[in-house]
């Protein structure tokens, strides 16, 4: 089927009730129908709901239905993207491990990685998405994952899947993929070869700004890898917490069931089954939705670009962007509602942004609602004329993430705020 259908349709059966719409389960534990049923639960005899922390039928019909949209083989819902990208390392990793990330990241994974692992002992080894063949010179018998974005945030970069993907392969390491600007609806990481998908689904998933959520999708190809016993031992030994429990050797696709009776269960960043419906919702229209931010926003890059106040546009699908060739290839009927661009100064941004008034000043993307955010005087204050350049961040830069609106009232606001 495809993913129009799949976001409607998949992961839920009709219960006694019959409720067209998925039920919110608001309940933190699930009754036992005797000693014998809570043992074979626990022992993964019987599949069923035990604690809200560990699983929640509502959360459930969100985790395959995004597995679904994925091409994935399980999925596993976290409080927010955050939590899905720790746990997703979490899951590989331990204290002298290291993993490979892109340089061109979200923020707080950057310093998720560059920060606080360091603190746990896992050691992050940059690359530039643009320079591939950094790679080789990076791994090691210690390297757990290679990890990148699909359409990075803020940089709006898209990177060559193709080489990144040949030589994780090469040497048998999981690649982790970041699809939360994309979305399952404009590229699909596993079927380039990507072993695991993150996203947060606080962004496009739920559209409208609405609630924080992540989610971790384990594609086909991932056993394969963790089969590998010296560089994955844990997914090859005993599990001395889980009664000796050796993840490869059960039915269930291992990454996430790990992910889930290990990392779910002793840290706890479950998401809530309101949360977990507000996503199903969600669904319902992204793929709407997504033509629709990518289409303005395209419409938006093509204005600006003729606009003489403008020296730069950042949108992969504008022609002549430096990503426009892997946006053709990799991404499918748009590259989203990211964009960025240059005025001349400091001031000239900040009175831009200070000017609009459908735009809002957030510091958020993936809302219906369109936001503009100048991340010289905001998110990248603190630092300094030169440590703004390594960040690709210009002091001239804008950001835009294009919602819902009508595209001419956007691009009336902008002529206003730029005049
Ligand atoms: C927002 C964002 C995150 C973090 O997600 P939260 O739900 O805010 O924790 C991670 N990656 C990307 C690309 C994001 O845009």
């Amino acid at each position: 089927m495809k993913k129009e259908t799949l976001a409607l349709h998949a992961g839920y059966t009709k219960d006694e009730q019959k409720t067209m719409a998925v039920p919110i389960y608001m309940s933190t534990a699930y009754a036992f129908d005797s000693a014998e049923h809570a043992a074979n639960l626990f022992a993964l005899k019987e599949l069923g709901n035990i604690y809200t922390r560990i699983g929640n039928p509502t959360t459930d019909v969100f985790e395959k239905r995004f597995a679904a949209l994925e091409g994935g083989e399980a999925a596993l819902a976290t409080a927010s993207g955050m939590a899905a990208i720790t746990y997703s390392v979490l899951n590989l990793c331990e204290a002298g491990d290291n993993i490979v990330a892109a340089n061109q990241l979200y923020g707080g994974t950057v310093t998720l990685f560059t920060h606080t692992l360091k603190r746990l002992g896992i050691e992050a080894r940059m690359f530039d998405v643009h320079k591939p063949e950094q790679l080789e010179d990076l791994l090691d018998e210690k390297t757990k994952l290679i990890f990148f974005e699909s359409i990075t945030n803020p940089s709006i970069d898209v990177p060559d899947f193709e080489a990144i993907v040949a030589i994780a392969n090469k040497y048998g390491i999981i690649t982790i993929v970041d699809n939360t600007v994309a979305t399952p609806m404009l590229c699909s990481p596993l079927e380039l070869g990507v072993d695991v998908v993150v996203h947060s689904t606080s962004k496009y998933t739920t559209g409208q700004g609405l609630a924080l959520g992540g989610i971790i999708v384990e594609g086909r190809s991932a056993k394969e890898k963790l089969l590998d016993k010296s560089r994955y031992p844990h997914f090859n030994e005993p599990d001395a917490s889980y009664h000796g429990l050796i993840y490869n050797e059960t039915p269930f696709p291992p990454f996430i069931l790990r992910a889930r009776l290990s990392l779910l269960r002793d840290m706890g960043a479950a998401p809530s089954p309101f949360n977990s419906w507000l996503f199903i919702q969600g669904l319902e229209h992204l793929s709407l939705r997504i033509k629709q931010h990518s289409q303005s926003a395209l419409a938006i890059a093509k204005w600006l670009a003729s606009h003489p106040k403008v020296k730069k546009v950042n949108y992969p699908l504008l022609e002549g962007d430096k990503n426009y060739k892997n946006a053709k290839k990799y991404l499918k009927g748009g590259a989203s509602g990211l964009l960025s661009f240059e005025v001349d100064s400091f001031e000239e941004a900040k009175k831009i942004a200070d000017s609009v008034k459908i735009f809002s000043r957030v510091v958020n993307i993936g809302d219906s609602k369109s936001i503009i955010t100048h991340p010289a005087s905001t998110t990248h204050q603190q630092l300094s004329a030169e440590e703004l350049e390594l960040a690709g961040v210009s002091e001239g830069l804008i950001r835009l993430s294009i919602g819902l609106e009508a595209v001419e009232d956007l691009i009336a606001d902008l002529e206003q705020a730029m005049s």
